[in-house]
């Protein structure tokens, strides 16, 4: 069958919700995809930043094969050794206090919500507490999520969402206290916006908003679906800014591919929000997916990942400013680690985008013009090197 064909019959199913690029891919290893004409493409995607550990890993491949096989669910109404083992490592890597293991990000935003909301609850006596997100800030497709997402343009025709959100500007620590009264239950942000344009939070912006939230007894919620998980150098971003949220969300890189999110609850909100019975899930932390979490944190550290993201990426960050200089249409470059954005001025990225998928890379938007690289974290200098060469390449076919 001929790539259009399938494309054709895909369509003639799915829901068309997506603008697909038109690419049908097959397999995938190390830091390489092939279609099903066995085209090869350089992924600086990865699946949206989730497979850091790029295709076929075999250590993670043979313990999703060993888990299959013993076992891969039994709902939440019993124990299972592989929940218990990712748990204590997402804890170990966070200094946190306990995870709630959900089937997706929006998912975990979702949980992080709850307990904020009854975190007040029991703080207050009373429910009708009200939230400060961010604009221009991405949190996920479902009804809470998307209620506390900063673009009118995805809410607008679900109104009325949830009620009670309020949203302030990011990195303005003003227009965030402006916003707070003794109704506000939770500031929730990404610690890097990732949707919305590469935005990486000023170091006072979030300690003003930890100070914020101390003094009025506010929860903070750091969103770290994309930017945790290793990919800016530390095992989660906010460890950079040494500011703990009091609940961190976490999903994408976390499974490597296997559906998995997880709120995380520092001392306070733990023991003072959710109990038996307000919250629960299906599938949320069965045993496959857990398995798939613990295996990357263990490859993690066998691998040195976080050690390696930090060496290299320099090395990114000094050949994109490269492009600004010898490419007028880019005008700057933003992000931390392996989480960079590239602002186009004057092209369409589409088209950038669109040439790149031609020429064997693969690589995303965010916002409205940014090129999004978030490539996965086993990324070598001639990947690097390769990437810059077909970005080029594609830069000058397009302008
Ligand atoms: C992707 C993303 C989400 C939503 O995760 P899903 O798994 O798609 O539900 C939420 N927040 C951030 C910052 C994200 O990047």
């Amino acid at each position: 069958m001929k790539t259009t064909d399938y494309i054709e019959r895909s369509e003639s199913s799915i829901l068309h919700t997506y603008n697909r690029y038109q690419i049908v891919l097959e397999k995938g290893e190390g830091v390489y995809l092939y279609d099903v004409d066995d085209k090869k493409y350089l992924d600086f995607a990865a699946g949206i930043a989730v497979n850091a550990l790029g295709y076929h890993h075999p250590v993670y491949t043979k313990t999703l094969q060993d888990q299959a096989a013993r076992l891969t669910h039994i709902s939440n109404l019993y124990y299972n050794t592989p929940m218990m083992e990712a748990g204590e490592k997402v804890l170990k890597a966070s200094g946190m206090a306990r995870v709630f293991f959900t089937n997706s990000g929006a998912e975990a935003i979702e949980g992080a919500l709850k307990a904020a909301k009854k975190y007040a609850f029991r703080r207050d006596g009373h429910a009708g507490h009200s939230i400060i997100a961010m604009e221009h800030s991405f949190h996920g497709r479902t009804v809470g999520a998307l209620s506390v997402t900063g673009n009118a343009h995805y809410r607008e025709p679900f109104e009325p969402l949830m009620g009670g959100v309020r949203f302030a500007k990011f990195n303005d620590p003003d227009s965030v206290r402006s916003l707070v009264d003794d109704t506000v239950c939770a500031v929730i942000l990404e610690t890097i916006q990732g949707e919305g344009g590469i935005y990486p939070a000023d170091q006072k912006f979030l300690e003003d908003l930890r100070s914020l939230c101390d003094e009025h007894d506010i929860l903070l919620i750091l969103d770290e679906i994309q930017c945790g998980m290793g990919r800016t150098g530390h095992p989660f971003a906010w460890q950079e800014y040494g500011v703990q949220p009091d609940i961190m969300t976490c999903a994408k890189a976390l499974g490597n591919g296997i559906p998995v999110g997880a709120f995380v609850l520092g001392e306070k909100a733990s023991s003072a929000s959710l109990e038996p019975g307000d919250h629960g899930t299906t599938y949320g932390g069965n045993p496959l997916a857990c398995a798939a979490v613990s295996a990357v944190f263990d490859i993690y550290e066998q691998e040195q990942i976080i050690g390696h993201v930090r060496k290299l990426a320099p090395y990114l960050e000094e050949q994109l400013e490269a492009l600004i200089r010898d490419y007028p249409c880019i005008k700057a470059r933003r992000g931390k680690g392996f989480m960079q954005g590239l602002v186009v001025e004057d092209h369409p990225v589409s088209a950038i985008i669109n040439r790149a998928l031609e020429n064997g890379l693969l690589i995303i938007s965010a916002g409205t013009n940014v090129l999004r690289l978030v490539p996965p974290l086993i990324i070598e200098r001639q990947h690097i090197d390769e990437m810059i060469e077909k970005l080029r390449m594609s830069l000058d076919q397009t302008l």
